[in-house]
């Protein structure tokens, strides 16, 4: 099976029915014990030093790994993808491309969709099979987002990883499904943990995942991942068609209709606070000014750069968050 390189979450359905191997390029990268050496390669080749490490992390694990084939997204995700994607095809990799319109109309999803079904010469009858293939996955891992915020069994960091391995299901979404049904076994069969706060945690996914661990070693505890939970796709059992499907997700589109469901999601998980994680260098950490604008609950933002832990400083403003959420409970208790 030939794989296929992705840079954020894209239609897979239409590339798995194309008979492709998905590959997220950021779950290479994050995910890869000497993880640095991808950003040092992009450095050594231009890239500059003040250019967001996801980028440089992608195109080291591109010419690292022999990747020959990617998709593109040029509209709706990363300002830097265009520029990530003519360096790469100068080098030669074979570059498809998709685009999330700025519309967010249906009418301009379907035209998107059928424009990169057309590329990859499926019909619209093969994706929605392979569409309702992935469902059962999909419904596997919103099984564990509720084990998350509903029984306080799942811990934050699997709530995390569960979900954002859906961008690509590991590669083999048999497979992964396989793995999630035990992941769920296991969970269920622990006691709840008496969580003492429940926080939020949105923005683009962490280069630093010990933030996981690190509140929990206070009792608190994520119970909310915004991004990793839309590319779950937690409501498409909802959703009609793939271009219902893929209209309903947020994190592509403006900011408003990102705030909607996060301000749903609040409500839903009781949260005490929201971490807003943002990557340095990344125009998205802009959003922050109307983000904490919008949001009626406390929001600490955190910025990470290269460093795939958390530095001192992080930690320390880490705790005196959670420190004054705790107070501000105890005072409205
Ligand atoms: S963190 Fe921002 S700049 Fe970096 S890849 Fe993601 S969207 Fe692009």
């Amino acid at each position: 099976m030939k794989a296929i390189g992705i840079t954020t979450t894209v239609p897979s359905e239409v590339l798995i029915a194309a008979g492709y191997k998905v590959v997220d390029l950021n779950n290479v990268f994050i995910t890869s014990e000497d993880y640095d050496k991808y950003i040092d390669l992009a450095e050594r080749e231009g890239f500059p030093k003040s250019s967001c490490a996801w980028i440089k992390g992608i195109y080291g694990v591109c010419r690292k790994n022999g990747i020959s084939e990617v998709i593109g997204v040029m509209e709706g995700d990363c300002s830097n993808t265009r520029a990530l994607i003519e360096v790469l095809k100068s080098e030669g990799i074979k570059v498809n491309t998709f685009s999330y319109p700025h519309d967010h109309t249906l009418a301009d999803i379907k035209k998107s969709i059928d424009a990169f079904m057309n590329a990859f010469k499926v019909t619209p009858g093969q994706v929605e099979a392979v569409r309702n293939e992935l469902l059962y996955v999909r419904m596997l891992a919103r099984k564990i987002d509720e084990l998350t915020y509903m029984d306080s069994k799942a811990t934050g960091f699997e709530n995390h990883l569960y979900q954002v391995s859906l961008s690509d299901f590991n590669g083999n979404f048999s497979g992964y499904a396989k793995e999630l049904e035990g992941a769920i076994g296991e969970m269920e069969k622990r006691p709840a943990m008496d969580i003492k706060l429940r926080l939020g945690y949105i923005g683009v996914p962490p280069i630093t995942c010990d933030i996981y661990n690190y509140v929990e070693g206070f009792g608190a505890r994520f119970v909310y991942n915004e991004v990793q939970r839309e590319f779950a796709f937690p409501r498409a059992a909802e959703a009609g068609d793939i271009y219902s499907q893929y209209m309903d997700y947020t994190y592509p589109y403006d900011l408003e209709f990102r705030l909607e469901e996060i301000k749903k999601q609040a409500g839903i998980r009781k949260l005490d606070g929201i971490i807003h994680y943002t990557q340095a260098f990344c125009h998205r950490s802009i959003e922050d000014v109307v983000i904490k604008k919008e949001l009626d609950i406390p929001v600490l933002t955190l910025e990470g750069d290269k460093l795939n832990r958390l530095d001192a400083r992080t930690k320390l403003r880490l705790e005196a968050f959670m420190d004054m959420l705790l107070d501000l409970k105890e005072v409205g208790n």
